[in-house]
């Protein structure tokens, strides 16, 4: 068996204790005789994986207690949807466009209210994350949405917008769990868990919940978050494998000192690729600087088929899934909570020795 250097964007590694984990419990779990797999989600043991799962988030994330955890369907793409519906009390959101998602979620939501485009960083094709003040804000928004981390173009917040009392909707699909986030700046949070929580299928939201039982008549019984927190998420069959294993990372998060050293990882593993990145006559990194993402690295050499060149021969030399998005070309390394140092530490060997081949 060899496992590879995998940078995809999502889904993507997870860690190897949680694997071998998975795998140990895959044909008999915990005396139960079956896998999670096959196992009733209204079951005794079910009840406590799911239970343990939420009460590991809790934990990691120290979510107060007057917010709901939701282990939804849909992917972060539903939220697009279920955001709107649930919140837009008086038919007015504010959304800040930072990337692909975001513009995705704004015209979604488009569909149900009035959205307000309030910033957008589209003039720089996304390289940087707009700065919005308080005051910028409708004053009747019933929420602003943010895409906290924009994976595809390899941007986060480096600031958390000041709303006064309009709630803040934050997609972090990319960037939860990779460091600590105070969740009480927020109204609601949402991600799939593919990108940093464990496999496809999962969606977590974590709401607050004064602003849980306003969906809007039409909104369906599954995507009304009231459905979902009356009936601890299982209102209908959850995601059971996927939150079996979502609790596992949860728990190995804590397990090597919870999200304060996971940021000191995250970051280490950032400055050595964009450190590498700054110094080299090769490769340049396309984010702006202070708005860099611990977790998305976009680069690009200046020449597509140099870019190319690249992604093939670092896949043949077990660096896979480098390819950027196709609206940025180039490359993007993903370099999630599961990305070991030492993978990051290989690739910029990698590069480095690319680097020295074409040197022009
Ligand atoms: C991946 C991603 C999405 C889309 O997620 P799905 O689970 O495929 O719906 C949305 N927003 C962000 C920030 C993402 O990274």
């Amino acid at each position: 068996m060899s496992r590879v250097y995998n940078f995809s964007a999502g889904p993507s590694m997870l860690p190897v204790p949680v694997l071998e984990k998975a795998s140990k419990e895959m044909l008999d779990y915990n005396g139960s005789g079956m896998s999670v797999m096959e196992m009733s989600h209204r079951s005794a043991v079910y009840d406590k994986i799911i239970k343990d799962a939420e009460a590991s988030l809790r934990k990691l994330m120290s979510i107060p207690d007057n917010y709901k955890v939701l282990f939804l369907q849909g992917g972060a793409t539903l939220q697009f949807s279920a955001v709107p519906l649930n919140l837009m009390k008086n038919g007015k959101a504010d959304y800040i466009v930072s990337g692909q998602f975001s513009k995705k979620a704004a015209d979604e939501a488009a569909r149900y209210g009035e959205v307000n485009i309030v910033a957008s960083s589209k003039d720089k094709n996304f390289t940087y994350v707009p700065k919005v003040e308080k005051d910028a804000f409708s004053k009747d928004a019933d929420y602003v949405h943010i895409c906290y981390n924009n994976t595809i173009f390899g941007t986060v917040y480096n600031y958390i917008p000041d709303t006064g009392d309009i709630p803040l909707v934050a997609d972090m699909s990319s960037g939860i769990l990779s460091k600590p986030i105070d969740v009480s700046k927020f109204g609601l949070i949402y991600a799939g868990a593919q990108k940093n929580m464990g496999p496809s299928g999962l969606t977590v939201v974590i709401v607050r919940e004064d602003l849980i039982g306003f969906a809007r008549p039409e909104t369906p019984i599954i995507m009304d978050y009231k459905t979902m927190a009356d009936n601890d998420s299982m209102y209908n069959t959850p995601s059971c494998y996927s939150i079996y294993v979502a609790g596992m990372v949860f728990d190995w998060i804590l397990s090597i000192g919870g999200l304060e050293e996971m940021q000191k990882i995250n970051e280490k593993k950032a400055a050595i690729l964009y450190d590498y990145l700054d110094s080299s006559k090769l490769f340049k990194a396309t984010a702006e600087k202070e708005h860099r993402s611990l977790m998305n690295v976009c680069f690009v050499t200046g020449d597509a088929e140099l870019d190319k060149a690249f992604c093939a021969e670092a896949a043949k030399a077990g660096f896979v899934n480098l390819k950027g998005h196709r609206s940025v070309g180039g490359m993007r390394a993903s370099i999630y909570n599961a990305m070991p140092v030492e993978g990051v530490e290989k690739l910029v060997e990698f590069m480095k020795d690319f680097e020295e081949r074409n040197a022009k």
